[in-house]
C-alpha cells in the first residue's frame, strides 16, 4: 500500500526534524553559521544562470534586472553578514544600577529556534532568500515558503536548497494556500511573512495560537511629494525608475504623486520625457519592461486604468499581460485607482496648494510602507519626514533606502511590523536575553524583613 503524502504530513515532518535538529544545538554554533552563509554564497553563485533563467520565465526579465534587484543584493547582504555576525552574536555588556551593586548586567542574542519565512513573488529570491540570511545567521533553523505566483523562481530556490542543505537545518517546501496554511499550524518559534495586508492578518491569527514570534512585511499606498521646489527633471528620471522598475510590482514602488500645481505641467513634461528615454517610443518592445505577474493581476490594473485621465501610455495586451508606463491626471482620492496598493505600472497624479491639507489627505489612508519627499529644502524634507509616519523614506530619490543595510527595513500599522537588513535582520531573529549576575560576597540586608526606618531610609537613598 502506498502512503500518499499531504502538505499536513509533510510540513509536520519537516518541522519536527528541524526542531529536533536545533535542541543538538548545532545552528548555535558561529563557524557552523558562518560556513552556512558561505555555502549559501556558493551555491547561488554556482546557480546563477539557473536562477536567472527562472525568473525570466516568471517575468521575462533580464539578468541586468534580475542582478540588480534580486541576486546582487542577496550577495551584498551575504558578505555584510559575513563580517559581521561574530560581533553581533557577542553578548553586550550594560551598566548595572546601585541597587544591584555589586554585579554585572549583560544582553545575549540567542537565535528563536525554528523559523518559517513565507514569501512573496514580486522578487522571489529577495523576499525569501534575502531573509533566510538572518535567519541562519542568527543560529535559527529555517521553512521557506516560496510564493506559488512566481512558479519557475519558486522550483529553482527548491532546486538550488533542498539539494545543498540538510532539510533539518534550512528546506523550501513549495506550494500555495494549503501548505501555507499547514505549515502556520506549526508551532515555529519564529514567522517572517512578506506580503498583502490581507494574508498578514491571517498570519498573525496563526502565529497567535503559539505565541510565535512574529514579522509582518506588508504593502500599502506609498506617496511621492513633489514640492516647488524640487529638481524636477532629476525628480522625474528618479520617480519614473522607481515606479516602473519591475513594472511597478515593487512593494515600495511610489504609488502615487503628490505634485505642487506650480510644478505640475513641468513634472508631467519630464515625466513623459523620461519614460520614453527608458522604454523607447513602443515600450512593448523595450527589454527593461518586465510583465504583469498573471491574469488575475494584469485584470485588476486594466479596471485601474480610467482612460479618461489617461495623459501618457494606457495601452495594454491581454495576451502578454503587457501594461504600457502609464499616468493619469486629474486623479482624486475617490478614484478607484487611490482606493487599493497599484502595484503595476500606473502612476496617478494628484495636485496639491496646500501641504497641510495634502498631510491630512495622506494621513487619512492606512500608514505607508515608504514615503517620498522631492524638495531642495532640507528643512522642509527633514519637517515632512517628522511630521508623518511611514516605514521607510528616500529624501531625493526612490527605492534606495532598501538599499543601505544600515537602515532597517520594514513597515508600520497596516504596511507591518518589525523590520530586517543588516544587524536589524539578526535581531529580527534573535530572543535578546537579559542577564544580572549578582556577587556573592556582599548581601545587601535592608530588602530583608524586619522591615525598620533605617532600613527604608536606606531603600530610597538606593531606589531613588
Ligand atoms: P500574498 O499575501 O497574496 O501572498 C504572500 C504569501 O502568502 C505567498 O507565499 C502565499 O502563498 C501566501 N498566502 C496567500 N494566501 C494565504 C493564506 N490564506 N494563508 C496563508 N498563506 C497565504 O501577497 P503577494 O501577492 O505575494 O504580494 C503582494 C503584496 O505583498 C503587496 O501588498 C506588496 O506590497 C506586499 N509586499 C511587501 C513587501 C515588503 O517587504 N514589505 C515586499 C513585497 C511585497
Amino acid at each position: 500500500m502506498s502512503i500518499v503524502e499531504s502538505p499536513v504530513s509533510k510540513v509536520e515532518e519537516i518541522f519536527h526534524k528541524q526542531a529536533a535538529f536545533f535542541h543538538t544545538g548545532k545552528t548555535k554554533d558561529i563557524a557552523f553559521r558562518k560556513q552556512s552563509l558561505k555555502q549559501l554564497f556558493q551555491v547561488l553563485k554556482a546557480n546563477e544562470s539557473m536562477l536567472n533563467a527562472a525568473i525570466y520565465e516568471d517575468f521575462k526579465k533580464g539578468e541586468f534586472e534580475t542582478y540588480v534587484t534580486e541576486i546582487g543584493l542577496i550577495y551584498k547582504e551575504l558578505k555584510y553578514f559575513m563580517k559581521h555576525v561574530e560581533r553581533w552574536a557577542l553578548p553586550s555588556a550594560v551598566p548595572t544600577n546601585l541597587a544591584n551593586m555589586p554585579g554585572k548586567s549583560w544582553i545575549s542574542p540567542e537565535p528563536f529556534g525554528t523559523s518559517l519565512i513565507i514569501g512573496a513573488w514580486n522578487y522571489p529570491y529577495e523576499l525569501t532568500l534575502g531573509p533566510l540570511i538572518p535567519a541562519i545567521a542568527a543560529g535559527n533553523t529555517a521553512v521557506l515558503k516560496p510564493s506559488e505566483l512566481a512558479p519557475n523562481a519558486s522550483a529553482a530556490m527548491a532546486e538550488v536548497i533542498n539539494k545543498h542543505f540538510d532539510p533539518q537545518h534550512i528546506a523550501v517546501q513549495e506550494g500555495a494556500v494549503a501548505e501555507a496554511q499547514a505549515l502556520l499550524n506549526q508551532p515555529f518559534d519564529k514567522i517572517f511573512f512578506t506580503g498583502s495586508t490581507q494574508v498578514g492578518k491571517i498570519v498573525m491569527k496563526a502565529a497567535a495560537e503559539h505565541l510565535s514570534h512574529v514579522t509582518l512585511e506588508l504593502g500599502g499606498k506609498s506617496p511621492c511629494f513633489v514640492l516647488p521646489d524640487a529638481n524636477i527633471t532629476l525628480a522625474a528620471k528618479r520617480i519614473v525608475w522607481g515606479k516602473f522598475l519591475n513594472a511597478g510590482q515593487t512593494c515600495i514602488a511610489p504609488d502615487y504623486l503628490l505634485v505642487h500645481e506650480s510644478v505640475k505641467a513641468k513634472l508631467v513634461t519630464a515625466l513623459k520625457t523620461e519614460i520614453q528615454a527608458l522604454h523607447g517610443d513602443n515600450p512593448e518592445e523595450s527589454e527593461a519592461l518586465i510583465r504583469i505577474i498573471n491574469d488575475r493581476h494584469f485584470q485588476r490594473l486594466h479596471q485601474l486604468i480610467d482612460p479618461e485621465k489617461v495623459i501618457f501610455g494606457g495601452q495594454t495586451n491581454p495576451s502578454t499581460r503587457y501594461i504600457a508606463p502609464t499616468l493619469m491626471d486629474h486623479v482624486t482620492w475617490d478614484d478607484a485607482i487611490m482606493q487599493e496598493e497599484i502595484f503595476g505600472p500606473i502612476l496617478p497624479i494628484l495636485t496639491y496648494s496646500d501641504l497641510s491639507n495634502a498631510k491630512q489627505a495622506v494621513r487619512k489612508l492606512s500608514k505607508p510602507l515608504a514615503f517620498y519627499v522631492f524638495s531642495r529644502s532640507a528643512r522642509t524634507a527633514k519637517e515632512l519626514t517628522q511630521d508623518m509616519s511611514f516605514g521607510g523614506c528616500t529624501i531625493n530619490d526612490t527605492l534606495m533606502h532598501f538599499t543601505n543595510p544600515a537602515l532597517p527595513f520594514g513597515g508600520v500599522g497596516a504596511s507591518g511590523m518589525g523590520s530586517y537588513h543588516g544587524k536589524a535582520g539578526f535581531a529580527c531573529f534573535s530572543n535578546y536575553k537579559s542577564i544580572l549576575k549578582k556577587a556573592t560576597w556582599f548581601e545587601p540586608f535592608m530588602r530583608y524583613a524586619p522591615y525598620t526606618p533605617f532600613k527604608k531610609k536606606l531603600m530610597k537613598w538606593a531606589l531613588e
